[in-house]
């Protein structure tokens, strides 16, 4: 679904670092709004990430602030807004 981002990482624009089994570029899919706290699983709210990438948006300290970049280096993606309770 996320074929648009060419086999490049949407997070530090660098090449996929190998091919899946299936012979694509390998990337992974991050929800920029967590599918959790209501984030939609349409292309306006995901990125394709290499594993560095993806887990720095997780796990880093300025996890929070890499993926916020995130909105403004991928054009594609737009900030979903919704009342969570938490
Ligand atoms: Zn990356
Ligand atoms: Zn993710």
């Amino acid at each position: 679904m996320l074929k648009q981002a060419n086999g490049t990482c949407e997070g530090c624009g660098h090449a996929a670092p190998f091919l899946g089994v299936d012979g694509t570029p390998f990337l992974e899919v991050h929800h920029v709004r967590p599918l959790a706290q209501m984030g939609s699983d349409r292309v306006e709210n995901a990125a394709a990430l290499c594993p560095n990438c993806h887990r720095r948006c997780h796990l880093a300290a300025d996890g929070k602030a890499f993926t916020q970049s995130l909105y403004i280096r991928v054009k594609r993606l737009k900030e979903e807004h919704f009342d969570v309770t938490p």
